[in-house]
């Protein structure tokens, strides 16, 4: 019986199997074993941490298993990482985007002639909801109106029902509530506002409208020789009509990265100027070009909070239209303590102690970020995981 076997029969009374997950689990139950300490009740952390200021941490102890990188974590969120959850907000999952039919003109002019069809209205950034916040759209027929206002045009693809979705950038009209039908009780409203109060599969169908029309928008011109630009593929290439360049310009997202970054009981959070008051959230930033994700987080990290990190693990990602990010969440353990904001992307930043993150009032002196963001998430998971260092 080797050392895996023997620790799985000790730990689990029952017989080792010789399986990559079996042997994943036993490393897992090794790492829960040795990577526990003594912890003191909850209830003293809590008063020890209240009684001293807002932002105040217990300095991680040293040279201890888990302050090696090979042992180090943390067999909870590690879970979490393995075994996926439901997908983030705005992700669209089960969607088919149908690439197939984006080169087909014919295809695409029969879907707008189509009682399956449905257009959602975008108007700079804004999505048409109803004063209880349900998402409007309109049937994809050319006697329908809403084409008849025209405006670039881009599909989006069939969800699970098979109704077939496209986005209509109406942007070029002043006042496009009174041109549309059925006008009463509904208004254009940024998905900021809006997004946490609507169902997740309407809400990446609005995401998806968004972050199209978006980068339509911002590409009207050639970066390379700057002749305007025609959209084509349905929706999904813009071309350079100069006929001596003729490049082709395809949608784009921007890569961040958003982390939290633990230490015990203790987490990262920050605040940035333009928040609203009281919110506080983990840190992020761009990925930049020549590095890594990894390589992100530890420089956004030690650039905004002056912390050191190690450890870093995948979480998930989270399309972000806001306006054309896909935020890539990671876990990160802290292998420095002392904070130094930067000042300019953060205003403040401190440590919080699980406990009082799972007790905070949420109000305007502190809360957590929207309930709907990859950041919420992070924290979340976090929060009720057994983690220990
Ligand atoms: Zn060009």
């Amino acid at each position: 019986m080797d050392l895996c076997s023997g620790l799985f029969y000790l730990l689990t009374g029952e017989q080792y199997e010789s399986s990559r997950s079996t042997r994943r689990i036993t490393f897992d139950l090794f790492i829960l074993v040795i990577s526990r300490q003594p912890q003191k009740p909850r209830d003293e952390q809590v008063l020890r941490h209240l009684q001293k200021p807002v932002g105040y941490r217990q300095r991680a102890s040293k040279n201890t298993l888990s302050d090696n990188p090979g042992f180090a974590f943390v067999p909870d969120i590690g879970h979490a990482t393995k075994v996926m959850k439901k997908p983030n907000f705005y992700s669209s999952q089960g969607f088919d985007r149908l690439d197939r039919y984006r080169d087909d003109p014919a295809w695409l002019e029969s879907i707008l002639s189509s009682e399956n069809s449905r257009l959602l209205p975008v108007w700079r950034n804004q999505h048409l909801v109803t004063h209880q916040h349900r998402p409007v759209s309109f049937p994809g027929n050319r006697d329908g109106g809403l084409l008849a206002l025209s405006g670039e045009l881009i599909l989006l693809g069939s969800d699970p029902e098979g109704v077939i979705w496209l986005a209509l950038d109406i942007s070029h009209l002043e006042q496009p509530e009174k041109m549309l039908p059925g006008r009463e009780a509904q208004s254009f409203r940024d998905l900021r506002i809006v997004g946490p109060l609507i169902d997740r599969h309407r809400g990446a169908l609005l995401a998806h409208a968004r972050a199209m029309t978006y980068w339509h928008r911002h590409h009207r011109f050639c970066g390379d020789c700057g002749s305007p630009t025609e959209s084509t593929r349905a929706g999904h290439m813009r071309i350079c009509g100069n006929p001596a360049c003729q490049r082709a310009h395809h949608p784009r997202t921007d890569p961040a990265v958003i982390m939290l970054i633990h230490d015990g009981d203790y987490c990262l959070l920050g605040r940035q100027p333009s928040w609203p008051p009281g919110m506080h959230s983990t840190l992020a930033g761009f990925v930049e070009p020549g590095e890594s994700l990894e390589d992100a987080v530890a420089r956004e990290v030690s650039e905004e909070a002056g912390i050191r990190v190690t450890d870093i693990r995948y979480h998930s990602s989270q399309p972000w239209p806001f306006p054309s990010s896909i935020m890539l969440g990671f876990y990160a353990r802290a292998a420095s303590t002392d904070i130094q904001v930067d000042g300019v992307e953060l205003e403040s930043a401190g440590w919080f102690h699980r406990d009082q993150l799972l007790n905070s009032p949420e109000n305007e002196q502190f809360h957590l970020p929207r309930r709907d963001s990859i950041s919420w998430r992070l924290i979340e998971t976090w929060m009720h995981s057994e983690q220990r260092n």
